[in-house]
């Protein structure tokens, strides 16, 4: 199944289309929403540098219970504020299927998190409804599981799926986060039309590496991008280590139009 070669998203700017035969689409932002200073500021950067969507966690899915959990449904309303403020389109996490009215309300694409890959009743739940859904890729997923994940939202007759290669558990945990896994793209061709995002900042865990894997995702022919952006990654409540600065991003920008499709 995944009929969709294409996924077009209205937002306040018009349609995004992201897939193969369309120019690179770029989603930035803030791993959480932190105030409402911070994401305004970092929308309007990121959209000044190119980018189509603003992306930033209002629900998020810490390894520790200890650790900053987001705020919740109050950064829902930073989100609309800084869609109104910019016209970017919004990408933002659904953790629980309880909080996905308010979350659908604003978003203009539902993010799955790795984490909740199979979590399928959250899949039908998200199947069932008209928003997008980016669909990130499990942290132990094989393609098979990642790709019959999709199958659940389409068949629950959802047909806009983008699929999110983030990073896939490493053995060498002392240089980067994750592994990228840029052969998913080529694989992902042979086997789906769904279209195709890829998030270095999660895939390495570091800035200084996202810029080359960001270069090298689009040489292989991803249709999409997801940076994370942060005005201050020192001061992140969540993912400062592998978020660039407004200014890093725009050079980044920069640098990625001269390699592929035009952005
Ligand atoms: C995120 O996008 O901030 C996130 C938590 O991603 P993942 O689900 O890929 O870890
Ligand atoms: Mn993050």
């Amino acid at each position: 199944n995944g009929e969709a070669s294409e996924v077009a998203i209205p937002t306040p700017n018009g349609v995004v289309y992201i897939g193969e035969h369309h120019p690179i689409v770029t989603v930035a932002g803030p791993c959480s929403v932190e105030n409402e200073e911070m994401i305004i500021e970092t929308a309007r950067r990121v959209k000044a540098a190119g980018a189509q969507f603003l992306r930033g966690g209002a629900f998020k899915p810490r390894t520790s219970p200890y650790a900053f959990q987001g705020h919740g449904e109050s950064a829902l309303g930073l989100l609309a504020a800084a869609r109104e403020a910019t016209g970017l389109g919004i990408i933002t996490e659904l953790m629980d299927a309880s909080d996905l009215e308010p979350l659908a309300e604003i978003a203009d694409v539902i993010q799955i998190g790795a984490r909740n890959m199979q979590n399928f009743s959250l899949l039908k739940k998200v199947g069932a409804q008209d928003k997008p859904i980016l669909l990130k890729r499990g942290m132990a997923a094989t393609i098979e599981d990642w790709l019959m994940a999709a199958e659940y939202i389409l068949a629950a007759g959802n047909p806009n799926v983008i699929l999110c290669e983030r990073g896939i558990r490493t053995f060498d945990r002392q240089y980067a986060r994750n592994t990228l896994d840029l052969s998913a793209i080529p694989v992902l061709r042979t086997l789906t039309h769904l279209p195709i995002m890829i998030d270095p900042s999660h895939g390495t865990g570091r800035a200084e590496y996202v810029p080359s894997m960001a270069m090298a995702s689009i040489a292989a022919g991803t249709d999409s991008l997801m940076i994370e952006v942060h005005p201050n990654p020192k001061k992140a409540l969540s993912d400062g280590p592998q978020s660039l600065t407004p200014d890093a991003f725009d050079q980044l920008m920069r640098d990625l139009a001269i390699v592929g499709k035009p952005l």
